[in-house]
């Protein structure tokens, strides 16, 4: 299947100067949602997982799915605020500013290998962050996995050392 046919393009979102991939047309094809979390899960390999890590808010749709299927459990990681038990934060820089995120401080346990999951794979610095935390509380990264990597925005490089793999590439 070309998952490429179900992405979109939106000129100047969420700001101007920005071509935003949409991934609204593969969630709503009921044969495509499905294909992709079939072929997420075949990146992965037999691999055994502990627990799927996804982050705040796109990569909620599909890491509980793989989850399930991995026989794992599903971690949220959260923008601030959001959790409401102990939890521990990493701030991390964007093109303009620092963002938070934050993750349950019981939610990994030490040795468990983590799969980490998001929609898009842009700079990096997300997933980056989101490696740091699971190491923190003492997991071991075993895959960072996307549906789309944006590829000239060289994501890889903040993440050397990991294992990534991407259903698209732009
Ligand atoms: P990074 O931290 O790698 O620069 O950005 C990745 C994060 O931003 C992901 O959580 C992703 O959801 C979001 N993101 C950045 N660009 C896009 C885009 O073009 N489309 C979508 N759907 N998400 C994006």
């Amino acid at each position: 299947m070309d998952f490429k046919e179900y992405v979109r393009n939106i000129p100047d979102f969420p700001e101007k100067g920005v071509y935003f991939k949409d991934i609204t047309p593969l969630l709503q094809d009921a044969h495509a949602l499905s294909a992709a979390k079939e072929a997420l899960l075949k990146m992965l390999g037999n691999q055994k997982i502990d627990k799927v890590v996804g982050m705040e808010s796109r990569g909620f749709f599909f890491a509980p799915m793989l989850a399930v299927d991995l026989g794992a459990g599903f971690v949220p990681v959260r923008k601030p605020g959001k959790l409401p038990f102990d939890k521990i934060r990493e701030t991390y820089t964007l093109e303009y500013g620092e963002d938070v995120l934050e993750i349950h401080s019981d939610a990994i346990s030490k040795g468990d290998k983590v799969l980490v999951h998001d929609d898009v794979l842009a700079t990096g610095g997300t997933a980056s962050a989101v490696c740091k935390l699971i190491e923190r509380l003492g997991g071991e990264v075993v895959q960072c996995n996307f549906l789309l990597e944006l590829q000239f925005l060289k994501g890889h490089e903040k993440l050397k050392g990991y294992t990534i793999a991407s259903l698209m590439k732009f």
